[in-house]
């Protein structure tokens, strides 16, 4: 897997803005390679929750279509704790097959990991940046 280094920035970038809260978007790319990182709302009513606004959702997938990319996982940021899903994410995980990158501000630098979510479990997955 690789991930685009503008997509991380971009990722640290909202999360730091959004701190205490959550916040989360989407990842775009095609297979084995996340190349954009596309903000959404966050709805959820609690900050230590994130929950992706429908509308936004539908939005920025149509603008990914448009432009030859899918939307192949979501990211959301962990403000106080490590970048490792929890068991909220694991009970309300609801894309199969799809990646899931959670940035940890808890150190600095924040920590960013990649996780592969098979309709059961997460999977740690081995990532470089690029460009
Ligand atoms: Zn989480």
């Amino acid at each position: 897997m690789t991930i685009a280094g503008a997509a991380i920035e971009a990722i640290v970038a909202h999360a730091r803005e959004a701190a205490p809260a959550e916040c989360c978007g989407l990842l775009l790319g095609r297979l084995e390679q996340i190349v954009e990182a596309a903000r959404t709302r966050n709805i959820a009513a609690r900050p230590t929750r994130f929950e992706i606004d429908p509308q936004d959702h539908i939005d920025r997938r149509r603008d990914a279509r448009v432009r030859g990319l899918d939307v192949v996982g979501f990211y959301h940021s962990h403000p106080a704790s490590p970048p490792v899903p929890s068991e909220t994410d694991r009970s309300e995980a609801a894309y199969p097959n799809h990646l899931y990158v959670i940035v940890g501000l808890a150190s600095e630098p924040p920590e960013v990991r990649l996780f592969f979510f098979d309709g059961r479990n997460f999977r740690e997955e081995p990532f470089v940046t690029s460009g």
